[in-house]
């Protein structure tokens, strides 16, 4: 089955340099979604007997996060993606899973949604 010219025609439109960030930032996603794989099979605490570098799962997933963290930094300094869409998401999802979560601490939401999930933490 061959393309219609019009389907031949598109392509994504992304710059190189949006292509890699984004590339980077799937690659971060993956990698993330491992540790938390690892996590689920084996704790926070276990770690790899073979390359025991002193790497715990949790280390791992903190060390996965913080790469997301940048890959989407790298998006919102480009301007690829809107650090206020991203915050107010965000906010929304903290919210959402108060209703929606059966095991996680009730915050009060934003503002302040972190403080208090902190404090709630430290209480458990
Ligand atoms: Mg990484």
């Amino acid at each position: 089955m061959s393309e219609s010219p019009e389907m031949a025609k598109f392509f994504h439109n992304l710059t190189p340099a949006q292509h890699e960030r984004l590339s980077i930032l799937l690659e971060e996603l993956g990698e993330a979604a491992q540790a938390i794989g690892k996590i689920l099979r084996h704790g926070l605490d276990s770690h790899n007997p073979v390359i025991d570098d002193g790497s715990s799962n949790r280390s791992m997933l903190e060390k996965e996060i913080g790469d997301v963290f940048a890959a989407v930094s790298m998006l919102t300094a480009a301007s690829d993606l809107d650090r206020g869409s991203i915050e107010s998401a965000r906010r929304w999802k903290i919210e959402k899973s108060q209703r929606w979560t059966h095991h996680q601490p009730r915050i009060s939401g934003p503002p302040g949604a972190e403080e208090a999930l902190r404090e709630e933490n430290a209480r458990l």
